[in-house]
């Protein structure tokens, strides 16, 4: 493809000093190398440097502005609007820099940029402990913790930015700073909600707590004739219910999954994601009136190992598919907001699509607002309005996406604004109603210090105040 052609001698010096990979145009694994997880997103970049450590995010970050390219940085891959990869610029990719450090005595973890949430689980659980970390464990730690990370442990300890102690970044300028409580406390304030704004993250330190190894969780579905009861007993229930108790539910049309009786596959169901981190027995009966509830086509609620459950959803969710999301910030469900939510699942547009329902309260509900740029702590949910369609489904898409939109627009009256992690391609225009008016005036701020050139903008983007 055309687009910028780079000076081939300044690449050469770079390589000559790289200790990861530069793949060009005509690299061999060029074609790989610029997918992302939504693979309705198809960039060209005209170099993907595959940083092995922070000597090279340092040098991509240096040659990026000496040779005045656009330049993105690569996490996990997960952002839907493909923020990590960018026409024409260079990608920095931290995605190969996945090492990790527990400290079992300390209990802590040290993830390098590009670990993905499974990385975390595996070898925080290897000493029987664990951070909150996102439902999917294909996702990476980088995004999800820089936007704050929600996930199936955050009533019990937090968002993952509540457990989150220290960060090396390397900055707009490529030096390297390290923010803690203590160094550049501005930044690390910032890095806890702010996204990828402030600089590229080599490593993240998190503080762990111990979990498990085993947890009573899994799937309880009901048909959508349903769904009114589930979603009004789950507003109800969640609301007092213990910290250890993490409900997730999710809408969508049966998979055909051994799960699931054959005659239900492709009709309209509602789930819940049940997760008891704490003593089984009392999990047992807690979970007792919500067993009971109607009359459930599944229920594999059950004692397993943490780092499986984690694992639940991935292929769910698979990497090549393509997807597209709108998603609001919710109070508790009223049964307008209910009404609503039923009426559009009973017109879902692809059997791939689905629209989970996470929510909040505990741990992360009692961090006090500003100590992080994560906003509206006490909103009782989020919805993601996630379409998804198969790549040769290509001439679907404008159908998947209106269903999307459609939805949205409806919920929009009751809308608390945005988790950034869940904006999209609307990134641009939401990026305000993902923060307090407060917290985007110190974020503006904070990236006038950091980042004035607005180097790091293919993100949900805040520019310098
Ligand atoms: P990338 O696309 O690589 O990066 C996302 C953004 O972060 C980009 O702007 C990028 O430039 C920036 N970035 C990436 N790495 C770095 C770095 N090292 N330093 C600085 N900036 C960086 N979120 C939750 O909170 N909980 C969930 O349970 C959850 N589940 C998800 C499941 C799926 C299937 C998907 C697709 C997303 C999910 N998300 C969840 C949202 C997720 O947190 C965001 O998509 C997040 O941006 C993904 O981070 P990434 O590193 O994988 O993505």
């Amino acid at each position: 493809s055309p687009g910028t052609s780079l000076d081939q001698a300044a690449v050469d010096a770079l390589g000559a000093r790289f200790g990861g990979d530069l793949i060009g145009r005509d690299h061999p694994a060029y074609d790989t190398a610029r997918q992302v997880w939504n693979g309705d997103i198809q960039r060209h970049p005209a170099l993907i440097a595959r940083c092995r450590g922070t000597a090279d995010v340092r040098a991509a970050v240096r040659f990026a502005r000496d040779q005045d390219l656009p330049a993105s940085v690569r996490g996990g891959g997960h952002a839907v609007a493909g923020h990590a990869v960018v026409d024409d610029g260079l990608v920095i990719d931290l995605s190969a820099m996945t090492g990790t450090r527990v400290d079992p005595a300390a209990r802590t973890i040290r993830v390098e940029g590009g670990s993905l949430q499974s990385d975390l689980d595996r070898e925080a659980q290897a000493f029987g402990l664990a951070a909150t970390g996102g439902f999917v464990s294909h996702t990476g730690i980088a995004g999800l913790t820089l936007g704050g990370g929600i996930g199936h442990l955050m009533r019990k300890l937090g968002l993952a930015i509540d457990s989150l102690r220290e960060c090396d970044v390397v900055t707009a300028e490529g030096d390297l700073v390290t923010a803690n409580a203590e160094q550049h406390p501005d930044l690390f304030w910032g890095l806890r909600g702010g996204g990828g704004n402030f600089g590229a993250v080599t490593s993240f330190t998190f503080d762990l707590q111990p979990l498990g190894p085993t947890v009573l969780a899994g799937l309880i579905a009901w048909p959508a004739t349903q769904a009114p009861t589930v979603l009004a007993f789950l507003r109800d229930f969640i609301a007092d219910a213990p910290d250890d108790l993490g409900l997730m539910a999710n809408l969508r049309l049966a998979p055909p999954l051994p799960v699931f009786p054959p005659e239900v596959h492709g009709t309209p169901i509602v789930g819940l994601v049940v997760t008891w981190a704490g003593d089984i027995a009392a999990g047992e009966e807690h979970l007792r009136p919500l067993r009971a509830l109607g009359t459930p086509l599944v229920d594999a609620i059950a004692p397993k190992p943490y780092v499986a459950h984690q694992k639940m959803l991935d292929p769910a969710v698979p990497h090549g598919r393509h997807y597209y999301w709108k998603s609001h910030r919710l109070g508790p469900l009223s049964d307008d907001v209910i009404a609503i939510i039923c009426d559009h699942l009973s017109r879902i547009s692809s059997p791939l699509s689905s629209v989970p329902i996470f929510s909040f309260g505990g741990a992360m509900a009692r961090v006090p607002e500003d100590t992080t740029a994560f906003p509206h702590r006490d909103a009782a949910h989020d919805i993601n309005i996630v379409a998804s369609w198969l790549p040769e489904q290509a001439g679907e898409a404008d159908r998947h996406r209106a269903w999307v939109r459609g939805f949205f627009d409806e919920l929009a009256p009751h809308s608390r604004g945005v988790y950034v992690n869940f904006t999209s391609d609307d990134a641009a225009q939401r990026v305000a109603s993902a923060y307090s008016p407060a917290q985007l005036k110190r974020l503006g701020r904070l990236k006038s210090t950091y980042d004035p050139t607005n180097f790091f903008r293919f993100n949900a983007n805040i520019r310098p105040s």
